[in-house]
């Protein structure tokens, strides 16, 4: 396995798997990687012949309130986990090669970035379709998975590769959790003990959301006031926005007669979690 910190590096080291006809998979991430991330990585792993993964907290992803400065990083951990998975190359790169004095450009996807998280992250997806633009031009991978867990991410990046045609496959994966069914995130550790607990209050929202839609209920106001009911008996929860949206627009729907996002954020404390499940041709998916 190894570590490239320039573009040249990467380009020499995907052009020559090229020329092996290998293909090539590729997971962006911020890391302090957990098993969510991982699970890509074993995705990539199994379908293609060569695995790229990144690590990169990417500044202009955050806003100016937010937690860029003390995001965790352990580069040193995440390169023993990914040395285990048989990753063949971390491209980790400095913030100045990414954006070097004077850098410029930036991607929008007009509309989908304004819903859900891109309400109160104003900014944030701009600065993740250019940083994932960025990388699928320098990487230049056959597939990239993508978690689930960041479902309007998923969406927009999808948006993104079909609006610019780019060449690549975005690959999305299921969420992973914790076996008490919190949804794994970096920024878990940023929780206290009775923070973590208090954080189960979104999981369990969506398990009810789950149940509701199984006994039959399609009205979307219905369970979505049910549902912040329940994270309201939480003292240590604050919500910032609990959502049923049309999955390929992300608009609001008044009924589950399509293929729909449950997507929530709550503060608990200090720290903004996010959650979400699916319901795809009548299934859920959590
Ligand atoms: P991040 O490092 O948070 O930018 O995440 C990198 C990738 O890992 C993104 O595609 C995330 O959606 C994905 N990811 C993060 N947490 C999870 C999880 N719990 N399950 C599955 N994928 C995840």
């Amino acid at each position: 396995m190894e570590i490239a910190k320039t573009i040249e590096e990467v380009r020499q080291k995907v052009a020559d798997w090229k020329k092996s006809g290998f293909k090539i998979g590729f997971v962006p991430t911020m890391g302090y990687l957990h098993e969510g991330h991982l699970s890509l990585v074993r995705e990539s792993k199994k379908r293609t012949d060569r695995t790229v993964v990144s690590i990169f907290v990417n500044p202009t992803q955050f806003g100016p309130n937010e937690d860029y400065q003390i995001y965790p990083r352990d580069l040193e951990r995440d390169q023993k986990l990914l040395l285990e998975e048989g990753v063949d190359l971390i491209f980790y790169p400095p913030v100045e090669v990414m954006y070097p004095e004077g850098y410029k450009t930036y991607v929008e996807v007009k509309e989908l970035q304004d819903q859900l998280c891109g309400r109160s992250r104003p900014g944030h997806f701009r600065g993740v379709c250019t940083v994932v633009l960025k990388l699928f031009n320098i990487v230049q991978p056959d597939e990239a998975y993508f978690g689930w867990k960041d479902a309007q991410q998923v969406i927009i990046i999808q948006k993104m590769v079909e609006d610019l045609n780019l060449s690549v496959k975005v690959i999305p994966r299921p969420i992973i959790r914790d076996p008490d069914g919190l949804a794994l995130s970096s920024r878990n550790t940023y929780l206290r003990p009775e923070e973590r607990k208090a954080a189960l209050a979104l999981n369990r929202s969506l398990d009810l959301a789950a149940e509701l839609i199984r006994k039959g209920e399609l009205n979307a106001e219905i369970i979505r006031r049910r549902m912040l009911e329940l994270i309201e008996q939480e003292p240590l929860a604050r919500v910032d926005y609990v959502e049923i949206v049309d999955l390929k627009n992300l608009e609001k729907v008044e009924k589950l007669d399509r293929d729909v996002l449950i997507a929530l954020a709550v503060y608990v404390g200090r720290t903004r979690l996010i959650d979400n499940l699916r319901f795809i041709s009548g299934e859920v998916e959590k």
